[in-house]
């Protein structure tokens, strides 16, 4: 089973105007709703790829339980800690070909509610049946920046696959804290390059350098998803490149998620190094192909799993 962590869900909701006016009122007739976050994006296309998931996270208030409404509706089973305090809204407004968001922070959180989400997460490990976890996005505020650190190194006592798909401090701490190791780390380019602080800009050698450097040490699999570029890819002392298909991306929001979704069903399946990076490739493609985020069709699958070329280099 995989177990996807989602720290600091939203109810995303999208506003269709024709024109936005400021400083006056707008009127919405056709508002849409849905539970969003990263890791219930990877929950979602981790059903579509006939994966047992269970959600896990934190939420709060009604805006937790429409969430855990949304959540069945879609079959999705899930295990929260609870807290007092409201989960938060995300709002995009849709205006003349434009987006416009505003986007809460979320609740902030105690100390005591950390200790108590990481209790409920160590015994959601205890029954033996997760078998990979995905931790994607970023951290509530309040929570220490090692909560992922912490995370993990249950996660490796118990020998269960972790696949990291993280930014900034938090992501730091975990590659800097060398006791602890994810499975499987996706920055996308830009994210490696703020943590290198140096722009790349997909050139395999400077890639493969940086990536034999002391903070990736024994990480099984780096993969740097590269948008419509593809991926570079590490696999132990294994270098590769990813190419995928020239297609006309409607959305690529959630293109990573969906990688990570790809990633999570194949290494739960044991699948080999050309076959892991094409599933996570074809679900990041099929991801882009759609207007809704975290959704892929699994009818085109062969058609594009087929195209997505490796070179081991
Ligand atoms: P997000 O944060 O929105 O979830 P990301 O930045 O983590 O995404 P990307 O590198 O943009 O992830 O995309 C992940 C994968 O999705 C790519 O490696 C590729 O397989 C696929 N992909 C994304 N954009 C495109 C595109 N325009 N054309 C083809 N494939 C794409």
């Amino acid at each position: 089973m995989i177990l996807t962590v989602t720290m600091n869900p939203s109810v995303d909701i999208s506003y269709p105007l024709e024109k936005l006016i400021i400083n006056d009122v707008n009127r919405v007739a056709d508002v849409s709703k849905s539970a969003g976050g990263k890791g219930l994006n990877v929950s979602r296309v981790a059903r579509q790829l006939s994966c047992k998931v269970v959600a896990t996270g934190i939420i709060g208030g009604t805006i937790g339980e429409y969430i855990q409404e949304q959540l069945d509706q879609q079959k999705i089973q899930h295990n929260f800690y609870r807290t007092t305090k409201e989960s938060r809204n995300c709002i995009a407004i849709l205006h003349e070909g434009n987006q416009t968001e505003i986007l809460e922070d979320g609740p902030i959180l105690s100390d005591q509610e950390e200790t108590d989400f990481l209790l409920h997460f160590s015994s959601m490990l205890m029954d033996n049946q997760i078998s990979v976890i995905t931790i994607s996005g970023s951290l509530p505020r309040g929570l220490s920046q090692d909560c992922y650190v912490k995370m993990i190194e249950h996660a490796n006592a118990k020998n269960i696959l972790v696949v990291l798909d993280t930014s900034g401090e938090p992501f730091r701490r975990v590659l800097e804290t060398t006791n602890i190791r994810p499975t499987v780390i996706k920055p996308n380019i830009s994210e490696l390059s703020a943590l290198e602080d140096k722009a790349f800009d997909g050139n395999w050698k400077e890639l493969k350098a940086v990536l034999e450097g002391p903070r990736y040490r024994d990480i099984e699999w780096i993969i740097v998803s590269m948008g419509s570029e593809g991926a570079f890819a590490k696999h132990h002392d294994k270098y590769y490149h990813v190419e995928v298909p020239r297609i006309t991306a409607i959305s690529p929001v959630g293109s990573g998620d969906a990688t990570v979704a790809g990633i999570a069903k194949a290494l739960e399946a044991g699948r080999t190094d050309e076959d892991l990076l094409k599933m996570a490739m074809t679900t990041g493609v099929l991801n882009t192909l759609e207007e809704r985020t975290g959704y892929i069709n699994c009818e085109n699958y062969d058609f594009y799993y087929e195209q997505i070329k490796i070179t081991q280099i």
